[in-house]
């Protein structure tokens, strides 16, 4: 069925839907983790670097030395977390929580930093306003941590020098206000990315949906079958033994509603013979292709013989039932015609192609026809089954 275009939540700059939302993260995760790493290794160079101001603010002091063990300490952090990345390159789950640790680590430490070096302040507000736009825009990870981590440390830095009183009401007012400008301007910057991000992705789904699918009945289009999909089933039915089904099915006396109703009357019976297969197959699972002008190949996965024509009887039976309410209080039903053919556990070491089981299904759909129509018909694949028609 064609998918409804997906929702983006502007607040949380994210897809409404959660599995949406997945589906673009797994897209994004291989340049996600790089940029994470980037992001890291600046973090240990950033912290080791400012070593040397703790060193001219304290001297070669033991607090200065303690200071100095709490940067390593963020640095070997950020260092493990490139590990972890590497381990788990594919988890978004793991480069949010990284992304989460590192920051939150990083900025209580910064905090401690700070709070040893009070002559320091108006230089460590200036660097925390630096690190809050990175927070937002440098590292990827949800907008929505993104902020509450940049606001925790901008309300903790401001609540130190508060209780430090080591800047005066002007300079307060001044370091306050730059904070909120960076936190605003970072906010900004970040959600912006997160919307423009998520909209390509967006648009890129609804190309794939028009290259994917048939206009008039939603089904996917030959262009997918092409792609590879029957392949992928069959090797994935052979890897875990389990059993694919094809099933072709084809209208029957299709010429004769064109030819009674016209051909605007046919569109519709399509269509409506299409949402039929869609509905009584299983989403995101079973395929449904439009493969000619009046056929269709369903492609069921993890489906055996008995199980696929007790699905086709079913379509059949609700076909039949069902019917096209035309203009005019015309009413016209069809009848359909059923090949299945099934390749077992059994066959896991079948070397025959996709062509082959479609043809297979074929020769049923033939014989079905032959049997008088309105019927369905079916058969273990053999590669033998394919050349009994001729
Ligand atoms: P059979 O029972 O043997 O399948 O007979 P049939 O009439 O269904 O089969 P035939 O192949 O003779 O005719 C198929 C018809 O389907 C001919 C073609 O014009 C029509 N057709 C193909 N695509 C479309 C379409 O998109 N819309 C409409 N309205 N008709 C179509
Ligand atoms: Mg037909
Ligand atoms: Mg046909």
């Amino acid at each position: 069925m064609i998918a409804p275009t997906p929702v983006i939540d502007s607040q949380r700059a994210e897809f409404a839907d959660a599995a949406v939302e997945t589906r673009f993260n797994q897209h994004h995760i291989v340049r996600r983790v790089a940029q994470l790493n980037v992001s890291l290794l600046f973090c240990v160079a950033f912290y080791l670097a400012f070593a040397a101001t703790d060193l001219t603010t304290l001297g070669t002091t033991t607090t200065a030395f303690l200071l100095l063990t709490a940067r390593v300490m963020v640095a070997l952090l950020a260092v493990a977390g490139c590990i972890v990345l590497r381990q788990r390159r594919d988890s978004v789950p793991t480069a949010i929580a990284v992304a989460c640790t590192v920051e939150a680590v990083g900025m209580a430490v910064f905090m401690v930093l700070c709070w040893f070096q009070p002559d320091a302040t108006a230089w460590n507000a200036l660097s925390l306003d630096l690190m809050v736009v990175a927070i937002y825009i440098n590292v990827p990870n949800r907008l929505v941590y993104a902020t509450l981590i940049a606001l925790a440390s901008s309300a903790a830095f401001t609540a130190m020098v508060l209780v430090q009183q080591t800047l005066g009401t002007d300079d307060m007012v001044a370091m306050v206000l730059l904070l909120m400008l960076a936190n605003a301007l970072g906010y900004i910057g970040a959600r912006r990315y997160h919307l423009a991000q998520r909209e390509a992705f967006r648009s890129a789904l609804a190309l794939q949906q028009l290259a994917d699918r048939d206009p008039l009945t939603g089904c996917f289009n030959r262009r997918v079958l092409q792609k590879g999909v029957l392949e992928a089933e069959i090797t994935r039915a052979r890897r875990y033994g389990t059993s694919l089904s094809v099933v072709l099915c084809d209208i029957d006396h299709f010429k004769r509603i064109n030819d009674s109703h016209g051909h605007g009357a046919g569109d519709q019976v399509l269509a409506d013979f299409a949402v039929l297969l869609l509905a009584m197959t299983r989403d995101a699972v079973d395929s449904v292709i439009r493969y000619g002008g009046e056929e269709f190949l369903l492609i069921l996965p993890e489906t055996e013989l008995d199980g696929a024509i007790k699905l086709a009887e079913r379509i059949r039976l609700a076909a039949a039932d069902t019917g096209t309410q035309l203009e005019r209080g015309r009413h016209v039903t069809v009848t359909a015609s059923f090949g299945v053919a099934t390749i077992g556990p059994g066959q896991m070491h079948w070397q025959g192609t996709a062509a082959d089981l479609i043809d297979a299904a074929d020769t049923q759909l033939y014989r079905a026809k032959e049997g008088g129509r309105n019927c369905v018909r079916g058969m273990p694949f053999r590669p033998s089954a394919v050349q009994a028609r001729a």
